[in-house]
């Protein structure tokens, strides 16, 4: 038929479809290899507290520091990862690197503890074990358990029964920290959270983003964060929100009584250098 109708060829084999199809089989394929080869960095994002602005912890971000194309964004491959199951070993090596990091920081500065906060996959739950992986990690670096915040997803612990049920109250008995990351996208109600062991709830950038303009805001937002700290501080839940950008919203969660914020309007995500720098001279030094 190609030659019969040059054009439809051209309508079946779409170039740019085509190469987006083969960078994606070419990122997956080799993403368990990366891993040994050490391709993958962490950058980490401060979290601060509204009131004061003391630096509370950091969530640790993976990048992938490609040979070909370059520094890559998650989006690109954690999805990639899950689908073919790499997440697992690259989510041990995610975890192994924070802990080891924020061990350095704990030593230099143990009387200004701060957090490092790691995103955990669904997968990682169902498909490795996550609670030997975590206590053999904490014994290796010698973190203290307290230290460590495992974020999941609501859709990750929505309806957890059986292994993920076992393994966040094994986690939560270890003395780690559950946060339920980008929450109110998903269907998960606080009611049925408050029966998890769950520490913390990292509001979704979406209800900040709803108040970012203070000459239209948006007070249906707004009504709904200031009821959702309400409820979440009255069951024992910190919050976070994300995306915070400006001083506008940083001020209006201060007031609302938000516990801590992360954003570019404190800080984008950095080299652990910097947080270092951050957290100033070591104690011990001099
Ligand atoms: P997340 O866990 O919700 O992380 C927050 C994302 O928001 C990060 O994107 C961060 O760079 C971005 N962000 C922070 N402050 C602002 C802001 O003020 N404005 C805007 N517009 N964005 C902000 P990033 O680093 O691209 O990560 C995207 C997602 O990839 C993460 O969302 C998380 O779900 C996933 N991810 C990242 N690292 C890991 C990892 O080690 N393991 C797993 N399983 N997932 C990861
Ligand atoms: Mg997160
Ligand atoms: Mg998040
Ligand atoms: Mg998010």
């Amino acid at each position: 038929w190609a030659k019969a109708d040059g054009k439809a060829r051209w309508a079946l084999f779409d170039p740019e479809r085509n190469a987006h199809r083969m960078t994606r089989q070419a990122l997956s394929s080799t993403l368990r290899q990366a891993v040994e080869r050490g391709e993958f960095r962490l950058e980490y994002q401060p979290l601060v507290a509204l009131d004061g602005g003391a630096l509370r912890g950091v969530e640790a971000l993976v990048r992938w520091d490609h040979p070909q194309f370059g520094m890559l964004a998650p989006n690109r491959f954690i999805g990639l990862a899950e689908e073919n199951g790499a997440i697992v070993q690259l989510g041990r090596w995610v975890l192994a690197e924070s802990c080891r990091r924020a061990r350095v920081w704990q030593k230099d500065h143990p009387d200004e503890p701060i957090s490092v906060s790691v995103n955990v996959a669904v997968r990682q739950v169902w498909d490795s074990d996550l609670v030997a992986d975590v206590a053999g990690i904490l014994d290796d670096t010698g973190l203290p358990p307290e230290l460590l915040q495992l974020e999941l997803t609501e859709s990750a612990v929505m309806g957890s029964a059986g292994r993920p049920l076992q393994a966040l109250h094994a986690l939560h008995e270890m003395g780690v920290r559950i946060a339920i990351d980008d929450f109110g996208t998903g269907y998960s109600n606080l009611a049925y959270l408050s029966r998890l062991p769950v520490a913390a709830l990292k509001l979704d950038g979406s209800f900040v983003r709803g108040f970012r303009d203070p000459e239209h805001p948006n007070p249906a937002d707004e009504t709904i964060v200031v009821a959702l700290v309400e409820l979440a501080h009255r069951l024992g839940l910190t919050v976070t929100a994300e995306c915070v950008e400006s001083a506008e919203q940083a001020e209006r969660l201060r007031r609302i009584g938000c516990d801590t914020g992360q954003g570019w309007f404190y800080s984008r995500p950095v080299a652990p250098e910097r947080i270092a720098e951050m957290l100033g001279t070591p104690a011990h030094s001099g």
